[in-house]
């Protein structure tokens, strides 16, 4: 048996870079210090609903037929280089040197593409271009932050080495006695896993979060507000904002309980405004907790290349920005793309089904190492390599910090990375369009 340390979690936002892998051979027998998800994630190299060639599907069948690797980045080629507005969307669970050559063929194809923030954090992005944001890192968080609050968001179970690494209980340079130094807080509807070891817990009505957070800003300024707001008495809401003014460095957590409720990027809004309120009185930050583990690089890559962090339409023959028109799923809805490819995501298990009823009709790729929903329904699947896992490459953890993850195993034998099968289609989608 072998053992590779200092190995990146290809999974959730945190990236934890401390995993250790047992190798016996080239196969992965165990990890040390992954989380139970972390851990499938490795394990998942060798599990048995991995795609071992590329496959084409007959339209109006379900049957697949195996085929080569030139057969399927030549017949991908041929799809994308003749679509008028192909769409491209996913991103998030590679790395962020294929998300740049999957950026190029969009533009060079004049298509639309987008990542799995405009279903998630995507509001969180909207407030930040309006109001700005003040944000830190993950290891500022471990060695100085005295109080921690997770709003619409369950980290024990999405996240789940988040507390243990970063936030509650290690022991930091200002926070020697880590768990004892911190103070947790809590907000969510339901009495969540997290809520359950938090110091405060308040329990804010489903869709509410906008209202409180403005009662919040209004006590933080001494003003007076109503006995009950959002479902959450007063004396409670005054109790966070003192509490939060006697910190030393405080940390707002956020997530999709805030970002894909009623308000949207309004609750953000709030939430950032709240925190560069709290400046006056103290230090105080925010950071969304970010779920595919590069998401977050593939806004930064979209950025460096068009100045865009999703949703972003080549159509035009230049890049423009507007989510609730360019982003996948308005696409899809209104049939505005006329053939897709989706990698590095499954929005055939999360988006609408009138969205994916439209897809299963037009001419679509899939790249994905394993069987999904949206791999069923695709015309072309064509198998990848895992990052992280089988292939090196980098990933911006949530706070916006560039990790490079290690290779720990081979692929098996004949699978090809994302970022090789994207460069042959950019290739060859140039040529048959008489780029140089
Ligand atoms: Fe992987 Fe996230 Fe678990 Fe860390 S918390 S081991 S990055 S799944």
């Amino acid at each position: 048996l072998r053992v590779v340390t200092d190995v990146v979690c290809p999974f959730c936002g945190t990236l934890c870079d401390d995993i250790k892998v047992v190798l016996d051979g080239n196969r992965i027998v165990d990890t040390m210090n992954a989380c139970i998800i972390g851990n499938e994630k490795f394990k998942s190299a060798q599990a048995g609903h991995r795609i071992m060639q590329p496959l084409e599907r007959e339209d109006g069948t379900t049957e697949f037929t195996p085929v080569s690797y030139d057969y399927a980045i030549e017949k991908a080629a041929q799809i994308l280089a003749s679509a008028k507005r192909p769409l491209y969307y996913g991103w998030s669970s590679t790395s962020c040197e294929a998300q740049e050559i999957g950026n190029e063929l969009a533009e060079v194809t004049g298509g639309v593409t987008d990542n799995t923030a405009s279903v998630c954090h995507g509001p969180s992005i909207l407030a930040i271009q309006t109001v700005g944001a003040p944000m830190c890192t993950l290891g500022e968080v471990k060695n100085r932050a005295d109080l921690i609050i997770y709003w619409g968001c369950n980290p024990i179970h999405a996240h789940p080495r988040h507390m243990s690494r970063y936030t509650i209980y290690p022991r930091g340079f200002f926070t020697e006695r880590g768990f004892d130094d911190r103070t947790l807080v809590v907000v969510d509807p339901r009495p969540t896993d997290t809520a359950k070891q938090a110091d405060i817990y308040i329990q804010v009505e489903q869709g509410k979060d906008y209202e409180l957070l403005d009662a919040l800003r209004t006590v933080t300024r001494g003003e007076d507000i109503p006995d009950v707001v959002a479902g959450v008495k007063k004396e409670q809401i005054k109790e966070l904002a003192e509490v939060a003014k006697s910190k030393k460095f405080g940390l707002l957590f956020f997530g999709m309980g805030v970002t894909q409720t009623t308000g949207k990027h309004r609750n953000i809004d709030m939430a950032i405004s709240w925190t560069q309120d709290m400046n006056k009185y103290t230090k105080f930050n925010l950071i969304p907790m970010r779920g595919h583990y590069n998401v977050t690089g593939s806004g930064q890559v979209m950025s460096w290349q068009s100045g865009f962090p999703f949703a972003m339409d080549f159509s035009r023959g230049y890049p423009r920005y507007n989510p609730g028109e360019t982003a996948a799923n308005d696409i899809l809805l209104r049939h505005e793309c006329d053939a897709a490819l989706i990698i590095a995501s499954d929005p055939g298990a999360h988006f609408p089904v009138e969205a994916m009823k439209y897809y299963a009709q037009i001419p679509t790729i899939a790249i994905d190492p394993h069987y999904t929903p949206t791999t069923g329904i695709s015309k072309l699947v064509i198998p990848s390599s895992i990052i992280g896992v089988e292939e090196e490459g980098t990933a911006y953890r949530m706070d916006n910090v560039p990790i490079r993850c290690r290779k720990v195993v081979d692929a098996p034998k004949g699978i090809l990375s994302d970022e090789e099968i994207l460069r042959r289609i950019l290739n060859r989608v140039k040529e048959l369009k008489g780029i140089p």
